[in-house]
């Protein structure tokens, strides 16, 4: 049944006519007149192969078939068309099979391993501290080179071919049978999991537009400390402290612990963040270092003359960002019947973890009754009453009883530039535990360079690209936090150098989902100051406690980010002021559930600050989760500490099988919360013991 007609070119000529000249003009078209009847097709082509490869090969044709059926279009040719591509295209098991599978593993490696290179260096502009930011490079960074590749894939039938030949998994049978595969048959899983929806191009641009439009939003959204006045016209920062929100604030607000004067700055970085959760920030204030603001009254004045400045709010320019990035996703929600939300194919295919699964482990961690005790034990160690902030608190980690400036002065004196930092990284993965062979193999293969916005790590796609690290370095050389940054990213890149260039299967590449490699990287990071040569001598013992307050608070974020979401399905045609007040709201609802008890006030918003909320399309979670997973990684490696290095190498050539799968082969124990809260609950004994003693 015909179901288009070209109108535009041939408007003038009656429907007939029209149908007449396409045939004559362009007999190819003519497949696309012709019918498609699945049903006929799926016949006709299985009792063909059967025929042709004979009963003995009748599993491998019948479900190949169905999935070819599945995902076969009219435009792909009528029932004809189907039944000999099938005959075609079907490979019975042997050799040839092997080999094309070995083709397909190949061109898929080549593929996206240059794709990477080339997105790579469309985002050059805006991702390297490189000078200006030049209109072009948003441009270029909004352009998506691989937009339609999986359209070429599909329109060459190179999708089909491995669809009819290598079978499709669903979620539920990788977590029921992926137990027992072989590395081959992960590979396979993946090599046809990229084909399990026929997404139009016109759909991933739009989601890579929503993203570099809110990227770019994040990633000029400073603020100029020293212009911060309090009510009596005080300012609390030094001259020339400019901090990205929300990384910067956060990360300020955490080294202030380290300050005895730190309590009215973190007060005011409170403040701070609420304004700018709430959208009642003025816009003048905004990467702005010609005003002054004083954040308590909201009044905004020239830093020059002192005269008043327009407070006008910002809007709601935070929501509606991510609101565009909801509107890009809902573009892909009618072409992936499986999995028509955002939220699903987060879980089910990105993570690989059940919704629901993941919710019950952040609520085993923020609903423990542990989190009172720890409360109290923090509150006695700050020596006065929590305030809400201080689900940033961070004395339990080492670095705590160094100050930030005196920490600053020693990364800026080692690295002064990106290149002092990549000339160091055979000595800090030696220290790590690397031999001098996995170090210099890992040095060679990944770039470092200065980062535009707070750093990330972006690893390659072909064995022979390299991983590239990026950190802000400023212009008195790199500071602690972009030191701790650099660090943190170091273990991505070393995760991606290994999960990559090392593999066993290139399909294989990269870790279960971005939790695992955010595991990884906490791995490096919490040995940060090990490789600054300072003291952490009291750090294992409090270790746990600073896992789990930490992991409680960016549950409660994750926990919002996903409620969030949940809201815009609920509510598709909100504006940005609605989806404002519903995000306020439900950030302090889930304050008021898990830490209005603790803290002792209500209806705080503060767990909304997240800018990852705004761009990276509920990705929080992944940080939760990544906390879980470190803890019982980090278990592993402390027990066998003497041998990290082949450890972590061995964990992460595993590669990109379920979290599940990973977590069993990796430590030998499933996901859970367990580990974290019994070594929280025997690490709090310890402290409230040392306490009466
Ligand atoms: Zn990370």
């Amino acid at each position: 049944m015909p179901t288009r007609r070209p109108t535009t070119t041939c408007g003038v000529l009656s429907a007939a006519a029209c149908l007449l000249l396409m045939g004559c003009q362009m007999p190819t078209a003519e497949a696309e007149t012709m019918p498609f009847d699945p049903e006929t097709a799926r016949e006709r082509a299985v009792e063909a192969l059967l025929v042709q490869h004979g009963t003995g090969h009748q599993e491998r044709i019948r479900r190949g078939v169905e999935q070819l059926a599945q995902i076969w279009r009219e435009s792909d040719g009528h029932t004809e068309a189907f039944v000999q591509f099938a005959r075609d295209e079907f490979v019975p098991a042997g050799d040839l099979l092997n080999d094309t599978f070995e083709r397909f593993e190949f061109v898929s490696e080549s593929m996206d391993g240059y794709f990477n290179a080339m997105l790579r260096d469309l985002r050059r502009g805006v991702d390297l501290d490189i000078g200006p930011l030049l209109p072009l490079d948003r441009r270029l960074a909004a352009f998506n080179a691989a937009a339609h590749l999986s359209d070429d894939l599909f329109a060459g039938k190179i999708a089909q071919t491995a669809l009819l030949n290598f079978p499709l998994t669903s979620l539920r049978e990788k977590l029921a049978q992926g137990g027992t595969w072989t590395r081959r048959q992960w590979a396979e899983a993946r090599l046809t999991d990229r084909f399990d929806a026929r997404v139009p191009a016109s759909v991933g641009q739009a989601m890579t537009a929503a993203a570099a439009s809110a990227d770019t939003y994040i990633n000029s959204y400073n603020i100029y400390m020293h212009h911060l006045l309090t009510p009596d016209g005080r300012r609390l920062f030094p001259e020339g402290l400019r901090l990205i929100s929300h990384w910067g604030l956060r990360d300020e607000l955490k080294a202030q612990y380290a300050d005895p004067d730190g309590l009215s700055r973190q007060r005011m970085i409170r403040t701070v963040m609420e304004r700018i959760i709430r959208q009642e920030i003025p816009a003048a204030v905004i990467n702005n270092p010609l005003v002054d603001w004083r954040p308590a009254e909201n009044s905004v004045t020239s830093a020059d003359d002192d005269t008043a400045v327009d407070p006008a709010r910002e809007d709601d320019e935070r929501y509606r960002q991510w609101l565009g990035m909801f509107h890009a996703a809902q573009l892909a929600d009618i072409h992936q019947p499986d999995q028509p939300s955002l939220i699903a194919r987060r879980f089910n295919v990105d993570r690989e973890i059940p919704e629901e699964e993941v919710e019950a482990l952040l609520e085993a961690v923020l609903a423990s009754p542990l989190a009172g005790r720890v409360a109290k034990l923090v509150a006695s160690r700050l020596g006065r009453p929590l305030e809400p902030f201080d689900i940033w608190y961070v004395g339990f980690k080492p670095r705590g009883k160094y100050a930030e400036a005196d920490l600053d002065a020693r990364t800026r004196a080692r690295y002064p530039d990106a290149a002092a930092y990549a000339a160091d990284i055979p000595r800090m993965l030696q220290e790590l535990g690397f031999s001098r062979k996995q170090a210099t193999f890992l040095a060679g293969h990944i770039v470092v360079e200065p980062s535009r916005g707070a750093g990330h790590a972006m690893g390659a796609a072909r064995r022979d690209d390299k991983a590239h690290l990026r950190t802000r370095v400023g212009a008195g050389g790199m500071d602690y936090k972009g030191y701790n940054i650099a660090v943190h990213e170091m273990g991505h890149n070393v995760e991606q150098v290994f999960s990559m260039t090392l593999i066993d299967h290139t399909l294989l590449q990269g870790v279960p989902n971005t939790a695992f490699t955010e595991a990884l990287a906490f791995v490096f990071q919490e040995r940060d100051m090990e490789l600054l040569g300072l003291d952490t001598s009291d750090a294992a013992d409090l270790k746990p406690l600073e896992a789990f307050w930490a992991t409680r608070e960016i549950a409660g974020v994750a926990l919002v980010d996903m409620r969030a979401w949940r809201w815009l399905y609920a509510h598709p045609d909100a504006n940005p002021a609605a989806f404002r007040q519903a995000v306020v709201g439900i950030a302090a609802e889930v304050w008021n559930t898990y830490h209005a008890d603790i803290f002792g006030v209500r209806d705080v918003p503060l767990l909304a600050i997240y800018s990852h909320m705004v761009d990276g399309a509920m990705y929080t979670p992944d940080y939760p989760l990544g906390h879980l997973i470190a803890f019982q990684i980090e278990e592993h490696f402390n027990a066998h500490r003497d041998r990290f290095g082949t450890e972590f190498e061995r964990i992460c050539r595993l590669g990109r099988l379920t979290p599940n799968a990973w977590i069993q082969q990796a430590v030998g124990s499933p996901l859970s919360a367990k580990p974290l809260l019994k070594a929280t609950a025997a690490a709090l004994s310890r402290q409230e013991k040392d306490q009466t003693d």
